[in-house]
């Protein structure tokens, strides 16, 4: 078995990933950088991010307005110290990439363009047409080849972490080209794997978003925070769930019900559209569920018009949204409405850090869709993920940087190892007969769609938390029939299932615990957000039975809690 040796590894290379390597690499050009990312880097599921990033640059905004946006957007739940670090860090990180080559939309003056978004209150998006995420990964991915002190392993997937008294030392993976198992001490780690749309049956996410960095946290005692807040995006295609970007809304677009109404300014009279996505999600939910939807071969929907924005600002700043509404759902943008439903799209919790990136795990960061700060709280804004992987991720590279410039590496023991490579090729891959995971899979994501979704109740959470762990019992059971060690995607997809019937399960748990409703979680028996309990984060913590929750107080510096509306 085969041992690598790195200062700093990096878990993931979407953005967030890129841009922790990047960091690490230029703060000392004689750090190690390992950047292990289980498909290659450009597809991430950052290259899929349409409408853009948002950050104070314009001279008609200010910090103030971003930070308080964002606090408002998240229902009062983000922690505004690391709101405050955000956004002041915001503009820098976006400039960064202009030098580094990004081709930014511009105005009519040649400065950089901004769009406006859901719940911000001025243009503060800044966007490359409606394909800003495959820009952004484009960029990092560049730039991080310049840099020799990072080494690349693409298609490796990382199994497990190995912490000793509390301080990361290693991590164990496989090279999934060929089926072999391997071993890295590192001083320091910085998680980046991403979100866990593929939970959910109807998802805007790519089929690698299955939360492994979470689990692998949760797994060797990291908590994880916010987990009962997830975020559907109000205009997915009816479906698969494919996305339709919030900048069809923030160039002008705007929602139909079959009454020909524009029934959003019953929700959100001075916002309508551009309210923040759970209201907007909620909106949608109700007119389907009132009767006020459109029929279709995928369930009713509501209808998206951009018709009146015209063909020259569809076809140059919304060329993708017209190929996505003509390819998948049959419909010319220019004279028909698009097709939408809400769509799982984003998960607001992730590995608890704090404004540093840092876990409570001595070595060990996370940054990106994968860690929780706070700064999305109950409800992330849109255009604000992408930033925060720049902001943070740099925070993490550098922090990681540091720590492994003032540590020494920690043997990984043989049976560590060993333990680890049994439970995978004995335990899992060698099993005859068993149970198909595909099966235990579909499962999940109905239970998930059907009682873990936009509303909730503490009936069908607990139902669905006893229907996860009969899975878990039921997981033990699987096994494959491919048995090949060249790109066996099957036994990968049953690791990433193990991986994601552990966050189901926190995702659930906090859920139920959680008796309100703010942002994104909507509580049919407790419909009132509850500032005097509730006004904290949840910690989940792995425990022998089920999971433990410890509270954690919301950082509140400059803005008290006042009620939410658009
Ligand atoms: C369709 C879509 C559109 C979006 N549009 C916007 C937008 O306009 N603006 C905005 O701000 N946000 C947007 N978002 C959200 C935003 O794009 C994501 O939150 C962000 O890109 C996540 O980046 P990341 O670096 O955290 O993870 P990802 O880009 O998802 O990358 C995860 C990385 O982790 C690696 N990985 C995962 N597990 C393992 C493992 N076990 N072993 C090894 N490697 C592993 C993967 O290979 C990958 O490299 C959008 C999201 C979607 C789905």
């Amino acid at each position: 078995m085969d041992k690598i040796r790195a200062d700093v590894i990096v878990i993931g290379a979407g953005a967030a990933g890129l841009r922790a390597a990047i960091e690490a690499a230029s703060m000392n050009q004689k750090l190690k950088i390992a950047l292990i990312s289980k498909v290659y880097p450009m597809r991430s599921h950052t290259v899929s991010a349409e409408g853009g990033a948002a950050a104070v640059i314009k001279e008609y905004d200010n910090l103030e307005s971003h930070a308080y946006d964002t606090v408002k957007g998240s229902d009062f739940l983000a922690d505004q110290d690391a709101v405050e670090a955000f956004v002041s860090r915001a503009p820098m990180e976006l400039k960064n990439l202009e030098k580094w080559g990004l081709p930014w939309a511009r105005d009519e003056q040649g400065r950089m363009a901004a769009r406006a978004f859901g719940g911000m209150s001025v243009k503060r998006t800044f966007f490359a047409a409606d394909k800003t995420g495959f820009y952004i990964l484009h960029t990092l991915f560049q730039r991080s080849i310049l840099y020799e002190n990072i080494e690349r392993f693409d298609e490796w997937f990382v199994t497990s972490l190995i912490v000793e008294n509390n301080r990361f030392k290693g991590l164990t993976a496989i090279d999934i080209k060929n089926g072999t198992f391997h071993y890295f001490e590192g001083k320091a780690a910085i998680i980046c794997t991403g979100g866990i749309g593929q939970l959910y049956k109807t998802t805007s996410n790519g089929a690698i978003n299955t939360g492994d960095g979470m689990a692998l946290a949760y797994r060797v005692g990291a908590p994880l925070k916010d987990m009962e807040f997830v975020q559907f995006h109000p205009t997915g295609l009816p479906g698969k769930g494919l996305l339709i970007t919030e900048a069809a809304r923030g160039e002008g677009g705007y929602l139909l019900n079959n009454q020909n109404e524009r029934f959003m300014k019953r929700y959100a009279p001075e916002k309508l559209e551009l309210a923040a996505r759970d209201v907007v999600s909620r909106a949608i939910f109700n007119e389907i569920k009132e009767g006020r939807g459109f029929k279709g071969k995928y369930g009713d929907y509501i209808g998206l018009d951009i018709r009146h924005l015209g063909k020259d600002v569809i076809d140059k700043k919304l060329p993708t949204v017209k190929e996505m509404a003509e390819k998948y759902a049959g419909v010319n943008p220019y004279n028909e409405l698009i097709p939408v439903r809400p769509t799982m799209h984003y998960m607001m919790g992730g590995v608890h850090t704090n404004k540093e990136a840092e876990t409570p795990i001595a070595g060990l960061y996370a940054a990106g869709e994968a860690a929780c700060v706070s700064i999305n709280g109950a409800n992330r804004l849109g255009s604000n993920s992408l930033t925060e992987c720049l902001v943070f991720g740099s925070i993490a590279g550098y922090n990681a940087a540091r720590f492994a410039l003032e540590h020494d590496y920690l043997e990984v023991s043989k049976e560590e190892v060993t333990r680890e490579e049994n439970r995978i090729f004995d335990g899992l891959i060698k099993k005859e007969n068993g149970i198909p995971p595909s099966d235990i899979l579909y499962e999940l994501k109905d239970i998930m769609e059907e009682k873990v979704g936009i509303l909730r109740n503490g009936k069908d959470l607990e139902e669905a938390l006893s229907s996860i762990m009969k899975l878990k019992e039921r997981f033990k059971q699987v096994s494959v029939t491919d048995k090949s060690k060249t790109y066996n995607t099957d036994f990968i997809q049953i690791l990433e299932l193990d991986f994601m019937l552990d966050v189901a399960e926190t995702i659930t748990y906090a859920a139920l615990k959680r008796k309100e409703s703010r942002g994104a979680h909507y509580r049919v028996d407790f419909p009132k957000r509850d500032d005097e309990h509730f006004l904290v984060h949840q910690l989940v913590y792995k425990s022998e039975y089920e999971p433990r929750i410890e509270l954690l107080p919301v950082v509140i510096t400059k803005w008290k809690p006042t009620e939410r509306k658009y």
